[in-house]
């Protein structure tokens, strides 16, 4: 049975289910629209561990030569806190967030602004400040 075959809520936390929220875009049945859309998909194949998608939607000039699997961690939450840019017209995205994860030593947090661009129509992950 497939990961898409059955309803659960999707780990990005809109609330809907995994197969009509990221689930679309880890499938390649559609693309992110906006910057956001792939914020959010990058975050839940993180938290599923589906490490092909981060490697596919992360921009050729800055990606690593593999992703490495967070053995060990949960993704437990997501929270958007700023898109700056990122809308179905722009180039250029940036959007920030905060992910709770738990790991060995308890919860922490990962707050991050990334940024993205479009290229060739797609939205592609460039890097992120950490903040
Ligand atoms: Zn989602």
């Amino acid at each position: 049975m497939g990961i898409t075959d059955y309803p659960r809520l999707c780990p990005c936390g809109t609330g809907s289910n995994y197969g009509v929220c990221c689930g679309r875009l880890h499938s390649g049945a559609v693309q992110a629209r906006t910057a956001e859309e792939l914020m959010r998909s990058r975050y839940s194949a993180y938290a599923l561990g589906n490490l092909d998608h981060v490697f596919r939607t992360w921009h050729p000039k800055t990606r690593p030569s593999d992703v490495t699997p967070m053995d060990g961690i949960a993704f437990v939450g997501l929270e958007v806190l700023e898109i700056v840019a990122g809308g179905p017209d722009d180039d250029i995205g940036v959007v920030e967030f905060r992910a709770r994860l738990r790991g060995p030593d308890g919860l922490s947090e990962f707050h991050e602004r990334s940024r993205f661009s479009r290229r060739a129509g797609q939205w592609m992950y460039v890097d992120g400040a950490i903040t």
